[in-house]
Parts: structure tokens; C-alpha cells; sequence
């Protein structure tokens, strides 16, 4: 879907290209009907940092540009890597979580170390059983680096020693809907 830019990892790095070269975030194409020459309208705010700072301190609310196809009339955007689309909660919270489960924690477990609901736990655990297999492929196909495993629990782990989620996500975004 080239929803996520992978090479933008901070929000300072966000702000900064917000305010200084936006044109990275414009999409090539329109994710609805493919055409080209998107335009620019406005952005929509975020409550992405999710750091326990002061609020004078803190990024938000977080700009995300949007930009409207003028063929179809549907408005679109992109986020950088590090703000999870869809996601409450930032991705070193869900890395956390499913180590934890990887390494074979209950959900209770879990739910008690990150101090997240056990309904979030479960949530996050059948996400990856449900498009673990998806996932793979493409990270296999881009870093062969990963190759054998006996099972997907041990491929993971590796995965998540070798790179960050928020890196591996923004790679299968290049081929699928990642959330
Ligand atoms: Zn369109």
C-alpha cells in the first residue's frame, strides 16, 4: 500500500519534514483509483506522542498531511514509521507485548507486565497469528538473511532481534494493508 515512509523513524524527523519538504509524504498514485497529481489539502492532527512528558513538552497534537485525488475526490495520506496507522498505542509496546507472547507469557502474563488490557494482549496476539504467515513472505523476500526456521514463534523472534516492528511493518506495507 506504500501507506507508511519508512524513512522517517522520530517525530522530530516528522515535524521537521512537515514544515520543510512535505512533498516526501505526497502519494505517487491515488490508493482508490490509482490516478496520479494528487493535491495537497491541509492536514488532520494526531495525538501520536505517546511520551509521558509535560504537554508544553510534547509533539501533540502530531500534523499528518492529506492530499485529495481530483479524479475520484477521495482524500488520502501517509504516515511516517513511526507513528503505528490505526494503533493506540506506539509499536515498542506491541514489540514488547509479543516477545512476551513468543517467549510463551499468557495473555494474563502479558497483560500484567505492559500493563495493557488483557483484551489489547489478545488482540495484538491474534494479529500476528492471523497475518504472521503474510508478514513473513514479504520480510523473507526482502531479507533472505531470515530463512529457516522451525516454526513462526522462532522466525519472529529473530525478526524482532534483527530490525524493529515499525522497520518490519514499513516493509510489508510496500506490498499489503498492514494493520
Ligand atoms: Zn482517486
Amino acid at each position: 500500500m506504500n501507506r507508511i515512509l519508512a524513512s522517517v523513524t522520530t517525530l522530530e524527523q516528522h515535524i521537521d519534514a512537515v514544515n520543510t519538504h512535505p512533498d516526501i509524504y505526497r502519494p505517487l498514485r491515488c490508493p482508490h483509483c490509482e490516478a496520479g497529481r494528487l493535491w495537497g489539502h491541509g492536514c488532520y492532527y494526531r495525538k501520536a506522542d505517546r511520551r509521558a512528558v509535560a504537554p508544553q513538552a510534547s509533539h501533540n497534537p502530531v500534523p499528518i498531511l492529506r492530499y485529495l485525488c481530483p479524479t475520484c475526490k477521495h482524500t488520502c495520506s501517509r504516515l511516517p514509521a513511526c507513528i503505528a496507522p490505526r494503533r493506540w498505542f506506539d509499536w515498542a509496546m506491541q514489540t514488547l507485548v509479543l516477545l512476551l507472547i513468543l517467549a510463551g507469557s499468557s495473555v494474563r502474563h502479558c497483560s500484567q507486565c505492559s500493563e495493557r488490557a488483557r483484551s489489547t494482549v489478545r488482540r495484538w496476539r491474534d494479529w500476528l497469528n492471523d497475518r504472521g504467515n503474510t508478514f513473513t513472505f514479504w520480510l523473507q523476500s526482502r531479507f533472505p538473511e531470515l530463512g529457516r526456521h522451525p516454526d513462526q514463534p522462532s522466525l519472529w523472534r529473530d525478526v524482532l532481534q534483527n530490525m524493529t516492528l515499525m522497520q518490519a511493518m514499513a516493509c510489508c506495507d510496500a506490498h499489503m494493508d498492514v494493520p
